[in-house]
């Protein structure tokens, strides 16, 4: 497995509960370029859903099961080529996921002060890649705790869960997220944010997000939070309203916001502005983000999203696109540059227009980056059928060689992490929480990650 996220570790943990059932006897090692497993749920999963975040317990179970390893901190592409690591196993599942973001090819993108969403759930997630001080932003450009403690106005772009994730944490009380595992310094940039109004932009109406109900609930329920839309909105034209009767969940989705265009402006710390049929055009600024230019959009015969009416401004000094995530190439894999996935069938990769035996994919990386945790377990279980039907039609022949990848990586003086390394860094982390008067606390600092995995009592 190429990943130790959540659609790596659901690839192991199927492989060797059928691969027992049939008779087989296999071992899964499972390499992460991080020194810690579990991917998204770790790194992607906000903070402040413990209850999605608990799914930890069962990827460290699997990764913990006989015939599983862990080998962390071993970067394929760079540690060892794909060629190397096919040669030390008799197959190989992609399983990295999708780590950048969609773009939304518009004026101003890349000014100081617009952050795209992936790049801010790094940093709030406390990634080890990105420095908590900064938040990983482009060199000269304001840090993330910089950003947030001047900004009055932000601007969130795009209508999924993520974009909800992200006004949570932009507007939540600090006291509410302490609660959570978020690293010490992601706490202290969030109480020093100047934060007051959030603005969401959804290019389309009402009855098209991607939110999920329970998620959408949620900021309603937020305290010291006024939700500010226009009921003139809610008023769905021909094709929203056969929308609203097919859709359970866009059905569910209009009967919140409905709830909330008639509660009265409270006054609160924070206000979050609903802009439906809103798509910005430029990201204005020319040292940093001043505002977004934005215009009325609706949707053509095609499905596609064209302006309407003349364009007005949005005064903002951070911007946050949320447009979604974006799969990348690992070097020596086969990579489709207009999906970003790797091409696949039923989770066999297709190498230069054929099946390439012992090369699977699964995740993200398979099918783009849609659905929510759970999704991965049926992907997952695709894959694994099809690998062991091609073992059973003699596609693959497995060589029995367990022992080659564990060599090569010592000969090449790799030190992977391992599960008992990931036992003493969860120790740290909840000693740390302790001390804090939590339950746990994210350690952000890759070096922290690395001195913990060492720690070993006298
Ligand atoms: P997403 O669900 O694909 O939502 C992306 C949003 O961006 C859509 O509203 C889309 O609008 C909009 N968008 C795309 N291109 C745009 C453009 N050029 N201009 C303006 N808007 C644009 O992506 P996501 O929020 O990153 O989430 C990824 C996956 O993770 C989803 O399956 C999500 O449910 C899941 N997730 C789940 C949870 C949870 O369960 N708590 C939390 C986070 C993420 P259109 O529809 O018009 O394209």
């Amino acid at each position: 497995m190429v990943g130790a996220g959540p659609s790596g570790v659901y690839v192991a943990e199927a492989l060797t509960r059928q691969a027992a059932d049939s008779g087989l006897d296999v071992s899964v090692a499972v390499l992460d370029r991080l020194p810690v497993p579990f991917g998204l749920v770790r790194y992607g999963v906000a903070p402040d859903h413990p209850s999605i975040r608990s799914i930890r317990s069962t990827l460290e179970r699997a990764l913990d099961a006989p015939g599983v390893t862990f080998y962390g901190d071993v970067h394929i592409g760079r540690d060892l080529t794909v060629d190397e690591l096919r040669a030390s196993v008799d197959a190989v599942v992609y399983a990295y996921g999708a780590a950048s973001d969609r773009r939304l090819g518009i004026v101003g993108e890349d000014l100081p002060g617009s952050v795209a969403a992936p790049e801010l759930v790094t940093w709030y997630t406390g990634h080890p890649d990105v420095h908590p001080d900064d938040g990983g932003v482009a060199p000269g450009h304001p840090s993330v705790p910089a950003l947030l403690s001047s900004a009055r106005e932000v601007v969130v772009v795009g209508a999924g869960n993520v974009a909800l994730d992200v006004v949570r944490v932009l507007v939540r009380d600090v006291d509410e997220l302490a609660t959570t595992d978020m690293a010490d310094e992601v706490l202290d940039a969030l109480r020093a944010r100047g934060v007051r109004d959030v603005h969401l932009l959804a290019r389309r109406g009402p009855a098209y997000t991607a939110f999920t109900t329970k998620e959408l609930r949620e900021l309603g329920d937020l305290a010291d939070l006024d939700l500010v839309l226009d009921p003139a909105d809610l008023v769905l034209d021909e094709s929203s309203s056969l929308v609203a009767e097919q859709d359970k969940v866009a059905a569910r989705n209009l009967a919140v916001l409905a709830e909330w265009a008639g509660r009265p402006e409270t006054g609160a710390t924070h206000r979050l502005h609903l802009h439906f049929w809103t798509s910005p055009l430029a990201f204005l600024g020319s040292e940093r983000v001043t505002g977004v230019e934005v215009t009325r959009s609706a949707v053509g015969a095609d499905g596609s999203v064209h302006p309407v009416g003349e364009p007005w401004t949005i005064p903002a000094q951070l911007v946050i696109p949320a447009v979604g995530y974006r799969g990348l190439p690992l070097p020596g894999a086969p990579y489709d540059e207009s999906t970003g996935r790797i091409p696949h069938a039923e989770g066999r990769v297709i190498r230069d227009g054929a099946f390439s035996p012992g090369e699977y994919v699964t995740g993200w990386i398979k099918r783009g980056p849609v659905g929510v945790i759970g999704t991965n377990k049926s992907d997952a279980a695709e894959t694994v059928v099809s690998l062991l039907e091609d073992i059973d039609a003699g596609v693959l022949a497995p060589a029995g060689r367990a022992d080659a990848l564990p060599a090569l990586l010592a000969e090449r003086g790799l030190h992977p992490l391992g599960m008992a390394a990931w036992h003493r860094i969860d120790g740290a982390e909840r000693a740390r929480g302790v001390e804090h008067g939590r339950l746990r606390t994210t350690l952000a600092h890759r070096s922290e990650l690395l001195e913990a995995a060492e720690h070993r009592e006298a």
